[in-house]
């Protein structure tokens, strides 16, 4: 069997820079030899960048695996020595912070259940201090980025200097496609804030199954996203937590292949000039749809005139009920999707009710 040296701290910052960076391994180590076999697969892909392991486990109800503990840490040493992979494990606590340390973890994650209580980012960033070791902060479990931004504040106050961001979805009520819905422009968002801050994606718990991860990586990719975290197991469907999302070491080689990695620029003189000319375009419908928009408006407030002068209401419900169905009608053979549509709608109403307000009020 092939041994390699620990990484250094050097390397694993060249790790932490690599694009796009891979991070597998199990939602949680169970047994020494489980962690080990998961480890040496998914190294012999050639892919995978850092393992994971969930040593201790957030789990929404009592009696479900809570992770082996500090148990596991000399599982994730091993892992290290044998396959060079540096490894990266999920704190809670001062004490999972100290543990992990004390055993030479190369990256911390803080999880989606620790970023929305600020006195626990608080307790992670405390034992974090004079300490130099990267730290990756999931998305709270809510969709609510206000906790995700005081998350890398805190942490970074901490001294802290890489800090990566996992966007894991958000949860909602009922049924949907996702286990956490990504609300994509949540993360977007976070980009926007956090200009040149690592930003990858983690489509296990987006999913909460296997069949759907590859589109929702590729989507990542397509988002300019800096890499990946997907679960992987030895023998997935006897994972002793999210067994239904998880994939061996192979499938998740077959996902990786299949994803195109796309570049945000590029220096070709074409693609500039074509792109060019399409966002003329672009820029000139938008200046039609303004100027449509303003004549709009000036109809509102010529009905908002009428409605006064013959004491009507501003809002009569059935008008608005008969736009928003001729607009499904016709939105649908143009393409437009009818969450946007409400969502323009909703938006072109209530500017216009507020102009005729302003009428009403003269
Ligand atoms: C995990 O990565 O196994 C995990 C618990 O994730 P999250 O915090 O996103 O739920
Ligand atoms: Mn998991």
């Amino acid at each position: 069997m092939q041994t390699t040296e620990p990484k250094t701290k050097e390397t694993i910052r060249d790790v932490w820079n690599k694009r796009p960076l891979i991070i597998s391994g199990p939602c949680s180590a169970e047994t020494e030899e489980q962690v080990l076999q998961s480890a040496r697969q998914l190294a012999a892909t050639g892919m995978v960048d850092m393992f994971r392991a969930g040593i201790w486990k957030p789990r929404t109800r009592p009696g479900m695996f809570e992770g082996i503990g500090a148990k596991g840490l000399p599982w994730l040493q091993h892992v290290k020595k044998e396959t060079g992979l540096p490894v990266t494990v999920e704190v809670a606590t001062a004490r999972q912070v100290e543990n992990a340390l004390h055993f030479e973890v190369d990256v911390l994650w803080v999880g989606a259940r620790t970023t929305v209580n600020p006195f626990s980012v608080q307790e992670v960033a405390d034992a974090l201090k004079g300490v130099d070791i990267p730290v990756l902060i999931k998305n709270p479990v809510n969709p609510d980025i206000e906790l995700w931004m005081g998350a890398i504040e805190r942490i970074a106050k901490s001294g802290t200097k890489q800090i990566g961001l996992i966007h894991r979805g958000f949860s909602t009520f009922g049924n949907t496609d996702y286990r956490n819905a990504p609300m994509w422009h949540l993360a977007i968002e976070m980009k926007l804030r956090n200009p040149g801050m690592m930003m990858i994606c983690d489509p296990s718990h987006i999913c909460g199954r296997r069949d759907t991860l590859f589109n929702v990586a590729q989507q990542a990719s397509d988002l300019h996203y800096d890499g990946l975290m997907i679960e992987s197991h030895v023998d997935p469907d006897k994972a002793w937590s999210d067994a239904k999302q998880q994939v061996t070491p192979g499938k998740l080689k077959e996902i990786l292949e299949s994803i195109v990695w796309r570049k945000e620029d590029t220096n070709s003189e074409e693609f500039h000039a074509v792109l060019e000319k399409l966002r003329q375009q672009i820029n000139h419908l938008d200046d039609e749809l303004m100027k449509l928009l303003g004549e709009r408006m000036k109809v509102a407030d010529m009905i908002g005139r009428y409605k006064r002068e013959n004491n009507i209401t501003i809002l009569q419900t059935n008008r608005w009920n008969t736009i928003i169905s001729n607009a499904f009608d016709k939105g649908e053979s143009l393409g437009l999707s009818k969450e946007f549509i409400t969502k323009y709608f909703d938006a072109v109403h209530m500017e216009s009710i507020n102009h005729q307000k302003k009428i009403m009020d003269e």
